[in-house]
């Protein structure tokens, strides 16, 4: 643990620090950014933290979020190369290759600032001094906390601190679903809790917080937009742009559809394929042992967790749920055993 000792050293005296996460960041994204942010400013640090897209508004009551810089703002742009040139360290959080940052990785990556990487995902790229790194964690806002303790600082945490990284850790649970929700998960919970952070009313915030537009939005998925391949143990909602504009769909409208095809019964294999402005975002979900991230890393350019991953197309929205039916068919015997897959025909 050289590398904690060295940034445990470096955080004692005060340091131009940028903080940043992955695109279109979710609440496990910016809640561990803001938590780690609002922690280091108590260490008289100054932080910056940077997002490389917008993110949804239901994340908007964080504390720190009217100072995030966005790097598709034009208006932010110019700041946020200035503060990335001077930063002494630059945390990544949430995410391990620097490509899932795009311009804004080889910033990263040029800066002679001291790296951190804090994360969960599988096979991790090597550019970080320090990496704080378990794909056991079920959220970067556990691992957060976890740092925070071992360098000795839980008495830091505050009630907004402990707000932030609550979030995270209940989103990427799925509220306290998916087997990533560890014993450890919950003592971490508990933990933030008697911290001060107010359960239910974080869970209001993120989940309950609903436009008319985004319910009427779901129901129309759910009744139009729903494909069913039992054979397959498979179902899958597509979203053309045309979707998006007619319920004029916000960042964060389309989170957790694609969970309303996996709560079928008999269902192991759900996705969601979005037609955005620069391709087809896919979505994946998974029940038990069958590892969507490996498909998805192979067949989709993306990646993620077992259970939860995601990856894009550059085909047609109907090119790609045509290649995703015939892989599927092709593999679901080597989905459901854990078998490797086979090579792509297209
Ligand atoms: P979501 O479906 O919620 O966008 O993403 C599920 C998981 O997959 C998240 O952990 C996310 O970081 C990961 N993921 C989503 N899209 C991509 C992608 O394009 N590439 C990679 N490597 N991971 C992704
Ligand atoms: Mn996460």
């Amino acid at each position: 643990m050289i590398a904690l000792e060295s940034f445990k050293k470096l955080l004692n005296s005060p340091k131009k620090i940028v903080i940043t996460t992955h695109h279109k960041p979710d609440a496990d994204a910016l809640g561990s950014s803001l938590g780690m942010a609002n922690y280091l400013v108590k260490k008289n640090h100054e932080v910056t933290v940077v997002t490389p897209s917008d993110y949804p508004s239901f994340l908007y009551w964080m504390k720190g979020n009217d100072e995030v810089l966005n790097f598709e703002e034009e208006n932010h742009k110019k700041e946020i190369v200035k503060r990335v040139n001077q930063a002494e360290i630059i945390i990544c959080l949430d995410f391990s290759c620097l490509s899932r940052i795009n311009e804004l990785g080889e910033m990263v990556r040029r800066s002679q600032a001291f790296k951190v990487n804090i994360d969960h995902h599988q096979d991790p790229e090597d550019f970080a001094d320090f990496r704080y790194w378990s794909t056991q964690a079920a959220a970067t806002c556990e691992l957060v906390y976890d740092l925070i303790v071992k360098i000795g600082d839980k008495k830091l945490i505050d009630e907004d601190i402990a707000e932030c990284l609550y979030s995270g850790i209940m989103t990427d649970t799925g509220g306290f679903k998916h087997p990533n929700t560890t014993k450890h998960v919950h003592l971490v919970t508990a933990e933030l809790i008697g911290l001060g952070a107010d359960n239910a009313k974080i869970s209001r915030l993120i989940y309950d917080t609903n436009s008319v537009n985004r319910l009427k939005f779901i129901g129309f998925a759910l009744s139009r937009r729903l494909v069913i391949l039992n054979e397959l143990n498979t179902a899958y909602f597509w979203i053309s742009k045309k979707d998006l504009k007619k319920y004029d769909s916000q960042t964060g409208d389309t989170e957790g559809l694609v969970n309303y095809a996996l709560s079928l019964d008999g269902i192991k294999i759900a996705a969601l394929f979005t037609e955005r402005k620069e391709a087809v975002k896919i979505s994946f979900r998974s029940t038990e042992d069958i590892a969507v991230n490996k498909f998805a890393a192979k067949y989709f350019n993306g990646g993620g967790h077992k259970n939860a991953a995601g990856g894009k197309s550059d085909l047609t929205l109907k090119e790609t749920l045509e290649k995703f039916e015939k892989l599927i068919k092709e593999n679901q015997d080597r989905l459901l055993n854990q078998l490797e897959l086979v090579n792509e025909k297209h």
